[in-house]
C-alpha cells in the first residue's frame, strides 16, 4: 500500500492546542502535537507547538482531517 504524505500548513494552523480537531477525529490517531524546540527554564510559547502526522503509515486516506480542519491546513496525498 502506498505511503501517504501528510502536510500541515503552519501558517494556517497556528494554535493546535486549542483546536485539536485532527487529533481527536482521525480514526487511526495519526496526529500528535509536539514542541518544535525545548526551552530550558521557561514555558514553551504557544506558537512553538505544532501538530504533525507522526503515524502517517496508519493513514488510509479517509480525508476526515482534510475535510474537518477548520483552517483548511491539512493535505493528504498518495
Ligand atoms: S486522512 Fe484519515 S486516516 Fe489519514 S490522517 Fe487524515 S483522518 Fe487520519
Ligand atoms: S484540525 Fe487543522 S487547525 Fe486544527 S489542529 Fe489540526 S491542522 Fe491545526
Amino acid at each position: 500500500m502506498a505511503v501517504p504524505k501528510i502536510t500541515v500548513d503552519y501558517g494556517k494552523c497556528t494554535d493546535p492546542l486549542s483546536c485539536t480537531f485532527c487529533m481527536n477525529h482521525c480514526p487511526y490517531s495519526v496526529f500528535i502535537v509536539g514542541e518544535t524546540r525545548v526551552y530550558k527554564f521557561r514555558e514553551t510559547p504557544l506558537e512553538e507547538f505544532r501538530v504533525y502526522g507522526r503515524y502517517y503509515d496508519r493513514c488510509d486516506g479517509c480525508n476526515v482531517c482534510v475535510q474537518g480542519c477548520p483552517k483548511q491546513a491539512i493535505s493528504v496525498t498518495f
